[in-house]
């Protein structure tokens, strides 16, 4: 820390993001993105033409891009807001709705970018635990009388809430935004984005970077009543208006266009992940129930920590946490078959070494 920083930002300690190696020597299952690239559509627009182009500012409302956006999830224009990777959008949204006074919940066990926005926000938190069976109790999150966090699959357990639980928390909470992050929600979950029109306090955020392909493009967007997407464009045009760059938003049209693309690579995620996760119950794991494109699983003969390293020397990165109650699984994202023949076969040459 330099003695020029704001003593506002002492005890702040950064988010740190999955390993990102430069080079392909690793199977890469570590950080959710998906093994297949961007739709042929994405590529061939990112032309030359485009390129020249980048002299010129994007447009900072992005209009053609949300148009394409609120056609496909059946909403208006007027209730899409575009970012910079989703983080963007909760970046926005602790920074909007929450201080001092205007608190925050959120599970315990979450995507771990929510208590870092809390810090860097000065924000009171609270971090609810999830019950035993790694599931969130909605109730807890009832009459809260605070902006509430919910990755709908929850990260990194791919576990799912229901709709009528988020119903309760919505009704419960009219004064407070209710954030559901549907990161994961293509692969088999299910989207609160009909809800938008029956709460105005409900904000629902996804992204291009896990089914869409695009996590090197940083494009995310929510889709939330007029109320929330003013607020946010608000703080948009009072912090970045340009948050999305001119190549991003001719790939995220493109990609709105290749809508059938993705969702056959979603199929092909989902019943990859459906066959890995019956071939490591069979090696003995115990594996949560997933609605996301990883899988979160222990093993009673290796800890997570272990595993980690172990697997790491046999070329694959998975993601391990420290964290206390979660610290005997590993995460495991899902790549294509063949990646996770690979991830199998030396899998159980590392249960066999024991
Ligand atoms: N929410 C959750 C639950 C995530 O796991 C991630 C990515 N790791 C994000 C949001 C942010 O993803 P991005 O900024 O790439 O959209």
């Amino acid at each position: 820390m330099s003695r020029f920083l704001s003593s506002r930002f002492a005890n702040l300690v950064a988010y740190t993001p999955g390993e990102q190696p430069r080079d392909q020597q690793y199977i890469k299952l570590n950080t959710n993105e998906s093994p297949y690239p961007p739709s042929p559509e994405v590529i061939e627009r990112i032309n030359a033409d485009e390129v020249k182009r980048l002299n010129l500012y994007p447009d900072p409302a992005g209009k053609s891009l949300k148009e394409k956006l609120a056609k496909l999830y059946g909403v208006e224009k007027e209730n899409i807001f575009l970012s910079n990777g989703s983080d963007d959008i909760l970046n926005f949204a602790f920074m909007a709705y929450c201080d001092e006074k205007r608190g925050v919940a959120f599970p315990e066990i979450s995507y771990g970018f929510y208590p870092v926005y809390a810090d860097l926000y000065h924000v009171t938190h609270v971090k609810l635990p999830l019950r035993e069976d790694f599931s969130i109790d909605y109730k807890d999150y009832c009459n809260i009388n605070k902006m509430v966090v919910i990755a709908n699959p929850n990260a990194p357990t791919g576990m799912e809430i229901g709709l009528f639980e988020i119903e309760e928390i919505l009704k419960s909470n009219p004064n407070y935004v209710v954030l559901i992050d549907e990161a994961y929600v293509d692969f088999g979950g299910t989207s609160a984005v009909g809800l938008v029109g029956k709460y105005p306090n409900l904000m629902v955020s996804m992204t291009y970077s896990k089914s869409r392909s695009m996590a090197g493009a940083r494009l995310g967007f929510a889709i939330a009543s007029k109320e929330i997407i003013e607020d946010l464009e608000k703080i948009k045009f009072s912090t970045n208006p340009y948050n999305i760059n001119r190549l991003t938003l001719v790939a995220g049209e493109a990609a709105v266009d290749s809508n059938t693309y993705y969702k056959e690579n979603a199929k092909k995620i989902i019943a990859t992940r459906e066959t890995t996760v019956k071939a490591l119950k069979n090696l003995g794991f115990l594996v949560l129930d997933s609605k996301a494109n990883f899988i979160f699983a222990r093993h009673d003969k290796i800890s997570g920590g272990e595993f980690y390293a172990e697997i790491k020397k046999k070329g694959i990165l998975v993601r391990h946490f420290e964290k206390e109650k979660i610290r005997d699984f590993v995460r495991v994202t899902i790549g294509t078959d063949g990646q996770m023949d690979i991830f199998l076969q030396k899998t159980a040459e590392i249960l066999n070494e024991r």
